[in-house]
């Protein structure tokens, strides 16, 4: 029997809780480090937790489920769940990656993934042809939908047309719409990538990733690079993030509401020069958006009128914390340029448009008055 979303958040279709767990309702943490064997060339099904532990594989399976993938591997944080991805390509290979995307995977790709031999090239995904910058060393595209800071929206199915042509990976990064608002692998890319900390987790207390795929051949290669590096995600975390999924529809669905109300004050505020949400018609990505996901997410990112005023308001908000990350239950803002995207270079910042009069806010599921009063106050009006 195949269920639908909401219950996949609770219970997966082969669960056998009653024989396994004594009937807990909540999965056990199983919180051990080895596993003892029945007899020489026995096993229990487990070993060893850095292969495989079975909150982990629990929660493993959760993930997959709400992905629409065949196997999802649980990491340490989501750049681990990067880091791992890059492990498929080897010196000489070339990527094409999105222009825009989170300043931790700019940093991984110039910082870590050039200097062993794997070359890239930055490509708006949305307005520019990518089949244009392919080589004959071209492996795979990475993308992120809507991106972050700046909110670029790319046609999934269509890209995915060109990867399968070429024989490319498409590899699609949807911490910021989360599988309640959109399945890139249905879509037709190849891996999914998971900020776990972000959504999934929702309560800004774990740090976790997870890479997703639909085909065999890539989850038997990923699952031999988790093994041997060893980044997998501890017990106690992939429980935290289990509790996080129960109530992932309901987080969505408020935080979204919230969002929408949110984007349509700022947009009527004498302060605010620019508001980048998708959920906005105006937005250039709004139909795409309405074709492939089935909503906008929570995500805002504003421009207002001055460093000065974007300074002021990081400094007198009360409720909303000026702080990184995003996809909790709580309100945050940040400053992309001196936060998120630091360490990308001047140059890539001002291409994208990332200037210091930019903000960008993941709204949470406080009441929306609260959120718009404390800003409407931070911003001095
Ligand atoms: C946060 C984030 C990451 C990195 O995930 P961590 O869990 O912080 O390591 C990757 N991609 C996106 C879009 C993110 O927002």
């Amino acid at each position: 029997m195949g269920f639908r979303f909401e219950t996949l958040c609770q219970h997966l279709a082969d669960e056998n809780r009653m024989e396994n767990h004594y009937g807990a309702i909540s999965f056990p943490i199983y919180q051990t480090a080895t596993f003892a064997h029945p007899a020489v060339g026995e096993s229990t099904g487990y070993d060893y937790s850095r292969l495989q532990n079975p909150t982990r594989e629990h929660l493993e399976k959760v993930v997959a489920s709400l992905e629409k993938g065949i196997d999802a591997l649980g990491f340490s944080s989501g750049m681990a769940a990067i880091a791992t991805l890059m492990e498929l390509f080897r010196p000489g290979d070339h990527l094409i990656i999105d222009s825009d995307l989170y300043g931790g995977s700019i940093r991984l790709f110039q910082e870590i993934s050039e200097k062993n031999g794997i070359s890239f090239t930055r490509v708006d995904c949305y307005r520019e042809n990518v089949e244009n910058y392919l080589t004959e060393k071209t492996r795979a595209v990475f993308i992120e939908t809507p991106t972050n800071p700046m909110m670029n929206v790319t046609d999934i199915g269509k890209l995915a047309g060109i990867t399968r042509k070429h024989n490319l990976l498409l590899v699609v990064d949807n911490t910021f719409l989360s599988p309640y608002f959109q399945n890139p692998l249905e879509l037709g890319a190849d891996l999914v990538v998971h900020s776990g900390t972000k959504y999934l987790g929702g309560h800004n207390d774990a740090i976790a990733g997870f890479l997703v795929t639909k085909s065999e051949e890539i989850s038997e290669k990923l699952r031999f690079i988790l093994k041997t590096t060893g980044s997998g995600l501890a017990p106690f975390d992939s429980w935290l993030i289990l509790r996080g999924i129960k109530t992932l529809s309901v987080r969505m669905e408020r935080a979204q509401e919230n969002a929408m109300k949110l984007a349509g004050w700022l947009e009527e505020q004498p302060f605010v020069k620019k508001v980048i949400y998708p959920g906005l018609s105006s937005h250039p990505g709004y139909e795409i958006m309405k074709k492939q996901s089935r909503g906008f997410g929570a995500m805002i990112t504003f421009e207002v009128k001055s460093k000065e005023m974007a300074l002021s308001i990081l400094k007198r908000v009360k409720m909303i914390s000026f702080a990184e990350s995003l996809g909790g239950t709580e309100t945050l803002i940040t400053y992309p340029i001196t936060q998120t995207h630091a360490d990308v270079p001047a140059k890539v910042l001002a291409q994208n448009g990332i200037t210091d009069c930019i903000l960008r806010v993941s709204v949470g599921i406080e009441n929306i008055e609260d959120i718009i009063e404390d800003l409407k106050q931070a911003s001095g009006t």
